[in-house]
């Protein structure tokens, strides 16, 4: 007899974007006439069109796999060197991280690495830490891994070190006073578009270093950053190496989040224990698992990425991450003249806006589908933590963006 997977079974079954998607539904079903109004400022989708210097190369290596000459077959699952060595100069070693090209794995998403990395660490024997709010794949996959006990009613699951992330600390965690064995950290910040600064980076490498801590570091917004005093690597920070993994994606910089490439990177350096106490590198582990696990990233999707990194591709994801921080700008301004408290927005494309007072997450969700038709997504849905807050996507077109807020200003003004 087959039995299943006992931990999936915990799961608070896939709650936040199927209810919003259920409370649109029946939003519009009881006034249809407002269906075509609704604007979807909710899912962190990227909505403009694929760069050029992308789509070029991406046709080129159609092309060549129409020869028999050129044709290729399975690639190395750690990617093709050709795009490695282009992350290595370009994403690290031109602004000066030292990470070299075979630290590089290069995947077909963000989302699947953060997960998959687990398959690398002993089930049920880490404390990890999450912040709170998070982005849930890092909950999730814990839970489905057997790293955690049952949800109580507030959905936190037992066995987790939740770290809130409040105004009273710009959104960055304090460092714990207990010591833990995983901590994920994402900067800039889904869902509150905050970001870490170098100082409290370095305190987090420095309680890593000495706690024998693994950092996970999802890096999927750094292309955001608009200012040069922060760190778009946790390998900025010194030490880093020796306790971070880091992970990114060209979902959001490259518009990528249907064309699907990313990578990991983990240091040559870094090591964790076995149960018998030993000190061993994670590469090798890693390595062997995306080899016996995945069988790479497309071709011609990594033809693709690589097309990013040319002067023409920088150009244009310069362009687009314009146009998105643009978006934030007209919202953060919207919610701030509203006289809601404001943050993100700045170095990052989400905007997480305090509920009015005596309105909670869920109930400033309503009020915007029905006063405004404006989609947003309501910060409790990230963790307790994210209570009383909502978050609105710069991910749009101008025109959509404009019209939001206008309609922000109408409903909430
Ligand atoms: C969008 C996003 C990613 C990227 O995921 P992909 O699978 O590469 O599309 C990673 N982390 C966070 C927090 C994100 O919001």
């Amino acid at each position: 007899m087959a039995r299943l997977n006992d931990h999936y079974l915990k799961l608070r079954a896939g709650y936040l974007f199927p209810e919003i998607a259920r409370r649109v539904r029946a939003y519009t079903e009881a006034a249809p006439d407002q269906a075509a109004r609704v604007i979807r400022c909710g899912i962190g989708d990227v909505t403009e069109p694929l760069p050029a210097a992308a789509r070029e190369a991406m046709h080129a290596a159609v092309d060549e796999l129409g020869e028999r000459g050129s044709f290729r077959g399975y690639g190395p699952e750690q990617g093709y060197d050709f795009l490695r060595e282009a992350i290595a100069t370009h994403a690290y070693q031109s602004r000066g991280v030292e990470v070299a090209a075979d630290e590089i794995f290069v995947s077909d998403g963000s989302k699947c690495d953060t997960g998959n990395i687990l398959d690398i660490f002993a089930n049920g024997a880490n404390r990890t830490a999450i912040t709170d709010p998070v982005y849930p794949v890092y909950v999730d996959t814990n839970v489905m891994a057997g790293n955690t006990g049952p949800a109580d009613a507030s959905g936190a699951y037992e066995g987790l070190l939740y770290l809130p992330c409040t105004a009273a600390n710009d959104f960055v965690p304090a460092i714990p006073d207990e010591p833990v064995d995983l901590v994920y950290l994402c900067y800039p910040n889904n869902p509150t578009g905050a970001t870490a600064t170098r100082e409290q980076l370095q305190a987090w490498v420095d309680y890593a270093r000495a706690n024998d801590t693994i950092l996970l570091f999802d890096a999927a917004y750094e292309a955001f950053i608009r200012d040069p005093e922060i760190p778009r690597s946790i390998f900025e920070i010194p030490g880093a190496r020796d306790c971070a993994i880091e992970f990114r994606s060209f979902s959001k910089n490259g518009g990528f989040t249907g064309v699907r490439c990313a990578y990991t990177v983990v240091p040559g350096e870094l090591t964790a224990l076995t149960s018998a106490g030993e000190r061993k590198p994670l590469h090798p582990l890693w390595s062997r698992r995306q080899s016996t696990k995945f069988n790479g990233a497309s071709y011609v999707v990594q033809r693709g990425a690589a097309g990013l990194f040319t002067d023409q591709g920088q150009a244009e994801v310069a362009a687009l991450i314009d146009h998105y921080m643009a978006n934030a700008a007209l919202l953060r301004e919207a919610c701030q003249q509203i006289g809601l408290p404001v943050y993100g927005g700045v170095n990052a494309p989400y905007v997480w806006v305090g509920c009015p007072e005596g309105v909670d997450s869920w109930g400033m969700f309503d009020r915007l589908l029905q006063q405004a038709q404006v989609v947003v997504t309501p910060g409790a849905g990230f963790g307790a933590a994210g209570e009383g807050y909502f978050r609105i996507s710069a991910f749009n077109s101008r025109e959509n963006v404009e019209e939001a807020c206008r309609r922000l200003r109408q409903a909430l003004g």
